[in-house]
């Protein structure tokens, strides 16, 4: 048989069991195609009037409904079956098509009018009896992955690793990315650089060693009609090699994806995806699903066991959202979305996949955290208030005046611990806005009856600052004020065993009144007699284990969470909804704004300059590597060796600390404590250092490949200076000169305002970074992360209205989103703060 008409006849076959007469065999349609394989055809000597009947057989196949297209293919079979009535191959695929024949679908779930959908009118146990079909036996989501074909216990042990279990687990085992090779050109149309589609049949191998003895190279010829390419493999030891070859029998018919690339000015395609033509294309021939992998786990195998669960699964998948939600949301199915997801059938398709994903995170949190609001509003603790003159007295003994915006969130705390409903408030405050006072005075206003406090922070560095500030405060205050200094004490992990033993006897007899701590708060067997209010400094660095484990010590206590990432209003709403925002929008006067400069790479003399008059003046320096997406080992590699070369080189009389994230915990906060201790006058470091630490002596921070950064990123770094009443400078250097046009560092030198900063990180770079802090310990949004705000806005307002409308979602319409919802707070404990 003629390799061209081979070739057709796979397609046809593809399209008719794979696809149900989708037309999807090949990507942008078999009508588009058509010319393509005519020109073959012809090069093949198929006869002019068979090809011109083929032509007109396969005319109008692409606009044509599924029953049209499977006659079309029924008539061209029959057409090849007069021009070669023996050949078996043949008969073979018209079997195929008539047992192929596709049933007339239903209209599908979208295209439903609002009218059709379910009345409210059906009681709820009906609708529950009604047993929905993924939640039959033997069909259920929760069923383990070797339900599917070919996954044995060895391929399930590796999908545990990253979390997939369940067949649920892996249907939403999202993509990382994707490739693009859904455009399909003869092999002498290529061009260098494409990234696309050719079907071709192999001519010829040939396998050499490389001087290198262990690697080999294979060359694979492949011929479409109308020229030929080569495919070059290059592959380590000898068995794999030759492995590889005998897939590539001549006369082999494959699709072949990647990237055309030149070798010695003949174009060549290397190490490209291929498959058998007549396979199912699951790499090749499309927008082509990249996972993330693991140990033990190929992507081929991924590909392999995702599509055989979405084929079996399909449309038995069904939708949890309200139709009245889907429409006006203007969203696509959960099946066909989940099919998109990890098969696109276009850019479109996988846009609208990605949003209807999206949304539904950012919908099932949104309507939690209005449920978790209500429930702590529902609940008791106990009211405490401290007289206005008590208070303003306190105020008064204060070194400063406090800002209008300290007043209005203190207010707003106070307003809070008079209920008897339990504090759940969010301050967000740029850095030095000055939101520990706040912390202190509401703990005062605790301390007055009797009860107790506690503080906990990310690191001891940082709990040791703030106990020496809070017992600053407590001993400048007046003789009747409700907290001493000796009723504040601090706990670390380095806190001695004796004095611990101490120091748990006070606060289980409730002398001590304010506890100051790292995680050794929750870790160690502390007794509270009365913990009453519990403060979480820095809140992004602590799970929602860990926030629970400190309000279990005590009974409802009043929660004040504080953090100085400044999110954007309507993103804060989301994320944080389920607390009271209070925002510190307002730094105390008197602050010298911090110095932002852009400085060309070739200026870095200058930086250094700046930096040695800095010192010598006897103040220190930070100097921030960027983050590198290789991975922490590369980071810390980089500041290791700048580190070196700044000590040798630039700075030989200066005492350099090193700072990165491949130290331990311990050896971290050393180094901290060294320099600010004075013991370093510069600080050479990764993005470890983001974290609140204070050392007001430090006036410079020199940021190397600036435009790596984020804008939030930044703005955090650059607040570790300009805490003190002297002149502060921050210094950005992009990594090459085209990054110096960059419009965010431009930002950076116009305003030192944290929320507007914030604001314009979402616009250039959407709220992946914001969702990512609010994501540690909290259940996972997958792909909320890649959305713009309007869907997140979108997805918020709306249920906002539908919880307005049925908060405990009992109504029969909401029957199957209020279990999908018990499902996805599941993981997460009842303190999501
Ligand atoms: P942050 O909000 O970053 O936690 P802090 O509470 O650590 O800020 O305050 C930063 C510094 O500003 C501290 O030294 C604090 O004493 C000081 N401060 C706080 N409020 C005021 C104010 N109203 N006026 C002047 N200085 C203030
Ligand atoms: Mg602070």
């Amino acid at each position: 048989m003629l390799a061209s008409i081979d070739k057709l006849i796979k397609i046809l076959t593809l399209e008719a069991q794979q696809f149900k007469y989708g037309d999807r065999a090949i990507i942008g349609g078999l009508e588009k195609y058509l010319p393509t394989w005519v020109q073959e055809g012809k090069n093949d000597k198929v006869p002019e009037d068979l090809l011109s009947k083929i032509e007109s057989a396969m005319l109008g196949y692409s606009n044509a409904p599924v029953e049209d297209r499977y006659s079309k293919i029924l008539n061209l079979a029959k057409v090849l079956k007069t021009a070669y009535p023996d050949d078996p191959k043949i008969a073979r695929a018209e079997t195929v098509f008539v047992n192929t024949k596709p049933e007339i679908k239903p209209v599908p779930d979208e295209t439903v009018k609002k009218e059709d959908a379910p009345v409210k009118t059906v009681p709820v146990e009906s609708v529950a009896a009604s047993t929905p079909p993924y939640r039959q036996p033997g069909l259920g989501l929760n069923a383990p992955l070797n339900t599917i074909r070919g996954v044995g216990p060895e391929i399930s042990k590796h999908f545990a690793t990253v979390g997939v279990k369940t067949l649920g687990d892996l249907l939403y085992y999202f993509p990382r990315r994707y490739d693009d090779y859904s455009q399909l050109k003869p092999i002498n149309r290529l061009e260098y650089g494409d990234e696309l589609t050719i079907i071709a049949t192999v001519q010829s191998t040939l396998l050499t060693n490389q001087q290198n003895k262990n690697m080999s190279r294979l060359e694979v010829v492949v011929s479409d009609g109308s020229g030929f390419l080569r495919l070059i493999f290059f592959r380590h030891g000898s068995e794999v090699p030759r492995y590889l070859e005998n897939q590539f029998k001549r006369g082999t018919q494959l699709v072949i994806s990647g990237k055309v690339d030149m070798y010695l000015g003949r174009l060549q395609m290397r190490d490209p995806d291929w498959e058998p033509l007549e396979k199912i294309h699951l790499s090749t021939n499309g927008i082509i699903p990249v996972y993330p992998l693991t140990a033990g786990l190929s992507q081929n195998t991924v590909r392999k066991d995702i599509h055989e669960l979405i084929n079996f699964y399909g449309n038995k998948i069904s939708d949890f959202l309200p139709p009245e939600v889907k429409h006006s949301a203007n969203l696509i199915d959960l099946s066909v979305a989940l099919h998109q997801i990890h098969y696109p059938a276009n850019q479109g398709l996988l846009t609208s996949a990605r949003e209807r994903l999206s949304f539904d995170e950012i919908f099932l949190m949104q309507l939690g955290v209005l449920q978790q609001k209500k429930n702590w509003q529902s609940g008791t603790a106990v009211s405490f208030s401290l007289p206005q003159e008590k208070l303003d007295a306190l105020i008064d003994h204060l070194p400063f005046t406090l800002t209008n915006a300290q007043k209005k969130v203190l207010a707003e705390v106070r307003g809070d611990l008079q209920s008897n409903h339990p504090m759940n408030r969010l301050i967000q405050g740029d850095v030095g806005s000055g939101k520990t006072v706040i912390a202190a005075l509401a703990a005062c206003i605790i301390a007055e009856s009797g009860a107790q406090s506690a503080l906990m922070a990310p690191t001891s560095i940082l709990a040791e600052q703030h106990y020496q500030t809070l017992t600053k405060f407590a001993s400048s205050m007046p003789e009747d004020s409700p907290l001493h200094p000796d009723e504040i004490r601090l706990l670390t992990g380095d806190t001695p065993t004796k004095e611990r033993n101490e120091l748990f006897k006070k606060l289980e007899d409730g002398s001590v009144k304010l506890l100051v701590g790292t995680h050794a708060l929750i870790e160690s067997p502390v007794k509270f007699k009365n913990l009453q209010f519990v403060v979480i400094d820095e809140q992004h660095r602590f799970g929602i284990t860990q926030r629970a484990a400190l309000r279990q010590k005590g009974d409802t206590p009043h929660l004040l969470v504080m953090t100085a990432t400044p999110i954007p209003r309507s993103l804060a709403l989301t994320l944080y909804g389920d607390l009271d925002l209070s925002v510190m929008d307002e730094m105390p006067v008197g602050r010298i704004p911090v110095e932002t400069h852009i400085l060309h790479p070739l200026e870095r003399e200058r930086a250094y300059q700046i930096i040695s008059s800095q010192v010598e003046q006897g103040h220190q320096a930070f100097i921030v590597y960027p983050l590198i997406e290789k991975g922490e080992d590369e980071e810390a590699k980089a500041a290791v060796e700048e580190h070196d070369y700044l000590q040798k080189e630039i700075f030989p009389n200066l005492k350099l600390g090193l700072l990165h994230g491949r130290m331990k915990p311990d050896e971290k906060e050393n180094v901290m404590k060294k320099f600010h201790d004075k013991q370093f006058d510069i600080l050479v470091s990764t993005t470890v250092v983001e974290v609140g630490v204070d050392v007001p002596n430090a006036t410079v921070m020199l940021i190397e490949g600036a435009n790596r950064f984020g804008l939030a990123q930044l703005h955090q770094l650059r607040g570790r200076v300009g805490r003190s009443e002297e002149k502060s400078y921050c210094l950005l250097i992009p990594e090459n000169e085209d990054a110096l046009q960059n419009e965010r560092l431009e930002v950076m030198t116009q305003t030192n305002d944290g929320f507007l900063l914030a604001e314009k990180d979402l616009q250039q770079r959407g709220p992946g970074d914001f969702i990512g802090s609010r994501q540690s310990g909290f259940m996972e949004l997958k792909m909320a992360s890649f959305t713009d705000i309007r869907t997140i806005e979108k997805a918020r307002s709306m249920a906002i209205d539908l919880y307005h409308k049925d908060p405990d979602l009992s109504q029969t319409e909401n029957y199957f989103l209020n279990e999908k919802l018990a499902e996805f707070w599941q993981s997460t404990s009842s303190d999501i703060s």
